[in-house]
């Protein structure tokens, strides 16, 4: 804890706090609507993508107004890497959680009966006990933040049943403002969190939902290590994470194995680790130079490192929702950041499948069928991807975004009702029993042992598809199954089998349009220079400054980030501060950090000449 007698407001209005503790020169988008809303007592819910800035939302008001700021967090490493953050900036913040040594948890208790707390981070269940409660009814409030707001929700994808309690807050603390924040905007989940959270008579706040400066890119898994080695290469700056997610958790002890073969720093992330295990996992991605995590989407919350640079998929997604929230880690800092989605047609039936056969009511099944078939549009898309994607949330993009794959490198589109034909007949007459690797042998004339075995050498279908490569092929039969004409038979061996709407096909009624397979690893290096990492990195007062940093953070057992983001130090690197006046301008340097560290950055300054 800070050696700071009591934690009284300073009487600063939001823009002053703005700049001296956080050292932004504006607020951003809705920022301040928000925070003059919450100032004035009002409460809330805010919608805002992942990087788009939530904290400043509650953590500026809860300076301003007098009493104490409380903010609820689902996930113990989210709460510490906050609170070690707020700290370095001079704000007297602390956790309260069940991990926490008696000792420590003492220690907490002591400074908010002395009113040296200013910012409290505590865990539902922490919050909702009658001792807590009852602490908090004699205490001036500032206001409370229900951060992770989606886990109140049954409709969301982490569900966590302490969060149903806080429902209670609105009538034990009817006068103090409660701001719930948010990356989903899911429709129904936003309507559920506001009934739980008697939130359904205060305003929405709904954030710009794209993230320009994440390039997006989609693509069928061909060969998955040599697609990711070549995104790896182009998106990775040397310094920054990756994050890789993979559907299941054999997959993450496979990909982090041959990624460190590879030469990568790459560890693994899921929910089956022990609580240690993952806590070190954490702990590792936060603080490593060019780390990797390979993990399930157990990994996400509590990912506050800023320079993520670039996360994959090789597995489809089960929504949009889902894959924005993880794509979205990626690029917090404002810099380019790449994504890249891996996929096959096998991916999709099984998430057909799988919600086919789940035991969930028909309404939501009826949901998660939709979002999957959403997702399916992303990944199949031939225009914009970031438009297909925005208008997922309810939000109308440009019609060309320039920073996707598509937009980038346009995909032909041809009639393919003749291939689709010759496909979905040779599957006819082998009798629906092969999957797609035998299929393209008859098509392509190739004379296998299988081929000879099942004399489908005899067939009419036998070679008529010579004029496409196997990759094209592979695509059709791709492509007809995102459209729904034909199944993959999970549960036997993968075999393709044609559904009702393969008839209209077959029959020549429908007409089918399809994409030309091209070879793409990885979107292609920009040369225009968006997409590129930051131009600083070989620049020598850019990398003593990161030397210095590097030392600084490890000394106090901290994340680099945390002393002051890359984009800080390109900025100290390029005005070259004289001094701590020059500093002070700096954005990203506020007072605190000025007093802590002005003398060292000068010095380094200083020597790199
Ligand atoms: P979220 O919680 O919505 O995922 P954060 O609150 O972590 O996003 O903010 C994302 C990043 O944007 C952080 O690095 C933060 O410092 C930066 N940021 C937020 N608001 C501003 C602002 N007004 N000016 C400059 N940077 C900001
Ligand atoms: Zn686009």
């Amino acid at each position: 804890m800070l050696d700071q007698p009591r934690q009284e407001t300073t009487g600063e209005a939001p823009e002053e706090i703005l700049h001296r503790v956080f050292g932004h020169p504006d607020f951003r988008g809705r920022q301040e609507e928000i925070v003059r809303h919450v100032m004035a007592g009002g409460s809330g819910l805010v919608l805002m993508p992942t990087g788009g800035g939530k904290s400043l939302c509650f953590q500026v008001p809860a300076l301003c107004r007098p009493g104490l700021g409380i903010v609820v967090s689902p996930l113990i490493a989210l709460m510490e890497d906050q609170v070690a953050a707020l700290r370095q900036q001079g704000i007297a913040a602390a956790a309260l959680h069940s991990d926490l040594p008696e000792e420590q948890a003492r220690e907490v208790r002591r400074d908010l009966g002395r009113g040296a707390v200013k910012l409290l981070y505590v865990s539902p269940e922490r919050l909702t006990l009658d001792g807590t409660l009852d602490f908090l009814s004699r205490r001036d409030l500032a206001l409370f933040a229900i951060d992770e707001a989606h886990c109140v929700s049954q409709w969301g994808h982490h569900f966590r049943p302490e969060y149903r309690g806080l429902g209670l807050l609105a009538e034990r603390f009817p006068s103090v403002p409660r701001l719930a924040l948010t990356a989903t905007a899911d429709p129904r989940t936003v309507e559920d969190i506001r009934a739980q959270l008697r939130l359904s008579d205060s305003p929405v706040f709904r954030g710009g939902f794209d993230r320009p400066n994440i390039f997006i890119s989609a693509a069928p898994r061909e060969s998955e290590r040599g697609q990711l080695r070549a995104f790896i290469k182009a998106a990775s700056d040397g310094t920054g994470a990756g994050i890789v997610y993979c559907g299941s958790r054999a997959r993450t002890e496979q990909t982090a194995e041959w990624l460190r073969a590879d030469g990568h720093d790459a560890l693994c992330f899921h929910a089956g680790m022990e609580p240690e295990a993952k806590r070190e996992a954490h702990r590792r991605f936060a603080r490593g130079d060019a780390v990797v995590m390979a993990a399930t989407i157990a990994f996400g919350m509590g990912i506050d490192r800023p320079d993520v640079r670039w996360v994959a998929h090789l597995d489809l997604p089960r929504s949009p929702e889902s894959w924005y929230q993880e794509i979205g880690r990626a690029g917090r800092d404002g810099l380019p950041a790449r994504a890249l989605l891996l996929y096959g047609a096998g991916d999709i039936a099984l998430a057909r499948h799988r919600i086919q056969e789940s035991p969930a009511p028909d309404e939501q099944k009826r949901i998660e069928r939709a979002r999957l078939e959403a997702m399916v549009s992303i990944a199949e898309a031939a225009t914009c991807r970031r438009r297909i994607l925005l208008r997922c949330f309810g939000e109308d993009g440009p019609e060309n975004c320039g920073a996707c794959d598509v937009c980038r490198n346009p995909p032909r589109l041809f009639d393919g009702t003749v291939p689709a034909q010759k496909l979905l007949s040779a599957v006819l007459r082998t009798g629906r029993r092969f999957g797609v690797g035998h299929l393209v042998d008859v098509l392509r004339g190739r004379m296998t042992d299988k081929v000879a075995q099942f004399a489908h050498d005899r067939l009419p279908t036998f070679g008529v598809g010579k004029d496409f490569s196997d990759q094209a092929w592979r695509g059709v039969a791709r492509q007809l199954v995102a459209m729904g004409a034909l199944d993959v038979a999970i549960e036997s061996h993968g075999e393709l089998v044609p559904t009702d709407a393969a008839r209209p096909i077959l029959k020549g009624e429908q007409k089918v349009m399809l994409r030309a397979e091209t070879v793409t690893a990885a979107a292609p290096r920009d040369r225009a220079g968006r997409g590129t990492p930051p131009a600083m990195a070989g620049d020598p007062l850019f990398d003593a400054l990161r030397g210095w940093r590097k030392r600084e953070a490890e000394a106090q057992g901290l994340p680099a980030y945390m002393i002051f983001s890359n984009e800080t130090l390109a900025s100290i690197a390029t005005m070259r501060p004289q001094d701590a006046e020059d500093l002070a301008m700096i954005p990203g340097v506020g007072r605190s950090k000025l007093e802590r560290y002005a003398e060292d950055v000068l010095r380094v300054v200083r020597e790199a000449g």
